[in-house]
């Protein structure tokens, strides 16, 4: 895709949501890491519904410590994988508590060397947390990028490699977020609603499903 497209695309986007955030809930970075790590094939609705009283009792490293793996169980026992999920928060906890100060570290090596933490979650709580204009690769910005055009790849870590070099500069800070939002609520995966998509003129995906 040429460059004038992809500048038409991230212009429309703006245009629509000039500053688009995640829908999942926090209250400081550290709840925001935490609930990254929890939304793990977990849809963010889910994971709001069971972080809004669990953050009310733990909002800090040492209070989630404190709650324990069987407190934090009971609060987040709807959301899938939690078994696995309740072990990595609080051993992320630990971690932090010992060797960061208590602080979630703005360091994207330091940040994926916590338990349960990969490169998708390490680029959304940089993105998110301090502002750095990375991409984090969902299941969303995977088929989006590709369907529409803006990159041809195979899996998640080349979707943002190269999604940062296509994507000029000036969108790469919410680049994120707004092709989460344009594939969660209207690129979607099975059936895309192209009929009203506001991209559709520069879209390049050769079935669009025009009718309802
Ligand atoms: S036109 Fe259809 S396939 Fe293209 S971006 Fe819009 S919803 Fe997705």
């Amino acid at each position: 895709m040429n460059k004038a497209k992809i500048n038409a695309i991230f212009q429309i986007f703006s245009d629509n949501n000039p500053h688009p955030k995640t829908e999942l809930e926090s209250v400081n970075n550290y709840t925001l890491l935490v609930a990254v790590v929890l939304s793990a094939q977990a849809t963010d609705v889910g994971v709001n519904k069971a972080t809004r009283g669990l953050f009310k009792v733990a909002d800090t490293p040492e209070k989630m410590l404190k709650l324990g793996e069987d407190g934090l169980k009971s609060y987040i026992k709807t959301i899938g994988l939690f078994n696995a999920k309740a072990k990595n928060v609080i051993a992320l906890s630990k971690k932090l508590v010992e060797e960061y100060n208590s602080e979630v570290p703005e360091d994207f090596e330091k940040l994926k060397s916590l338990p349960g933490v990969g490169v998708k979650t390490a680029n959304v709580v940089l993105n998110c947390a301090f502002g750095h204009p990375t991409i984090a690769v969902d299941t969303h910005v995977f088929r989006v990028s590709n369907r529409i055009g803006l990159v041809k790849t195979k899996t998640a870590d080349a979707t943002g490699d190269k999604l940062l070099k296509v994507i000029p500069k000036e969108w790469q800070m919410h680049a994120h977020h707004w092709l989460i939002l344009h594939g969660r609520y209207i690129c979607k995966a099975r059936k895309p609603e192209c009929y009203r998509c506001p991209i559709i003129a520069l879209c390049e995906y050769d079935k669009k499903v025009l009718q309802k």
